[in-house]
């Protein structure tokens, strides 16, 4: 066998940007991953003509042009718009929170109309320093917002009481007062025209892989087969949970075909209430205004995550970053590997961090 430069445990876009540039760099690489495919979490499945985002829908946004002009190498990205609705005993809300939200809500027309409101409910349940996601949500957009198309959720998607979360989750979503419903603030957003994989597939080129092999069943030999190693799965299993597990989340996605043409005339509708288990479901043609006579759905299930099934979310409460910096202070001290992307690093990454994170990473490695 071969020695290599690097071997890079997971295909997903940390691995593959960190495999991509070394590659520039003169340097060898074999990336593996458990799964029987490349990707990651951002592979996409041809079904009967429609790119199913396999592992939940996946919207590219970022700020930075250079993000932008770095992934626009591998794909050209279409149009697309994030704009979710939530369904709410009832009735259907736009996404984010902005003035056709607060419409829905109370009938306001004006900004100041929608202020007033938030602003007193604010003032009556919110706090100065909020310590937790409730605290947080009730201190930017008041009770009627939360109770109607937060709460519940949250709940269902982490498992856990709205007051045992970080208040950073809600933070993700913004709050307008404007009527636009763009789920981001981002200046660039997109879709990759005929999905995903084609940017892992223009990132790998040229790069030895291997799929279907899992690092921990044959630890040795493959550690062996590099001068170092680049790490991209779960810092608590690299580390023999010594330390104890770290939280995750994990999902189950159904899909299902449908013979019509349209199913719910938006890629994501998300599902307050708690009495509906899944929390959003996907109709994936609508990410590349696909015109086929059928469609598919996937209804994403959020579940308590168990070490045979696989972690999306990192948990990051203060009892888990406690964990973590442990196995952070370890991983330190091991400089043969690089630990990275979003299990390894413990952190809620978008795709546009993971790859501003592997080419920092990669700055570091080849300064
Ligand atoms: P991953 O994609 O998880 O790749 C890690 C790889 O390592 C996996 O393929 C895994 O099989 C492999 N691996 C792990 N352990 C081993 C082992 N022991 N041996 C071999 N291989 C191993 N980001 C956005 O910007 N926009 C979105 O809209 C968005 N939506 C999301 C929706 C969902 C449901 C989820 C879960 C994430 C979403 N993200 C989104 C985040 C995005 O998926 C991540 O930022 C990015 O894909 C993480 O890349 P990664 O390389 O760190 O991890
Ligand atoms: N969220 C919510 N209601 C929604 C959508 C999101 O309360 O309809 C909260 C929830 O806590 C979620 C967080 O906002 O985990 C971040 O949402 P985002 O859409 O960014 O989650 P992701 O796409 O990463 O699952």
């Amino acid at each position: 066998m071969q020695k290599y430069d690097y071997l890079i445990v997971g295909s997903g876009l940390f691995g593959s940007v960190f495999a991509h540039e070394a590659k520039k760099k003169g340097k060898t690489c074999l990336v593996i991953d458990k799964r029987k495919h490349l990707g990651g979490n951002i592979y996409c499945e041809n079904v009967d003509g429609i790119n199913v985002h396999k592992y939940g829908p996946h919207i590219f946004h970022t700020n930075d042009k250079y993000i932008w002009d770095y992934v626009n190498q591998f794909a050209e990205f279409n149009n697309y718009i994030n704009s979710p609705v939530s369904l709410s005993k009832g009735k259907l809300y736009n996404l984010p929170f902005n003035m056709n939200t607060f419409y829905q809500l109370w009938g306001t027309k004006t900004p100041e109309e929608a202020k007033v409101i938030i602003d007193n409910q604010v003032k009556k349940y919110g706090c100065k320093n909020p310590k937790n996601l409730e605290e947080q949500a009730l201190s930017l957009i008041g009770k009627d917002v939360y109770e109607t198309l937060i709460k519940e959720y949250t709940e269902k998607q982490w498992g856990k009481k709205a007051k045992e979360l970080p208040s950073f989750i809600i933070k993700r979503l913004p709050i307008r007062y404007t009527f636009n419903n763009n789920y981001f603030n981002d200046k660039y957003q997109g879709i990759p025209i005929g999905g995903y994989n084609k940017i892992i597939t223009g990132l790998l080129t040229g790069i030895d892989t291997k799929v279907n092999i899992d690092y921990f069943n044959n630890k040795e030999k493959l550690t062996n087969l590099a001068n170092k190693i680049v790490f991209t799965g779960k810092i608590d299993e690299f580390y023999n949970y010594q330390y104890g597990s770290l939280e995750y989340r994990s999902l189950r996605f159904e899909n299902k075909r449908l013979e019509k043409v349209n199913h719910q005339g938006n890629a994501v509708m998300n599902f307050n209430d708690s009495d509906i288990p899944y929390t959003r479901i996907i109709e994936h043609k609508h990410f590349e205004f696909g015109k086929q006579k059928h469609t598919i759905i996937t209804k994403e299930f959020s579940e308590k995550w168990t070490k045979e099934k696989e972690a999306y979310y990192p948990i990051n409460n203060d009892e888990n970053q406690k964990i973590y910096q442990k196995y952070k202070e370890l991983s330190i001290k091991d400089s043969n590997i690089i630990f990275g992307g979003r299990l390894a690093e413990y952190k809620y990454y978008d795709m546009h961090q993971i790859v501003a994170s592997a080419l920092s990473k990669v700055k570091l490695e080849f300064s």
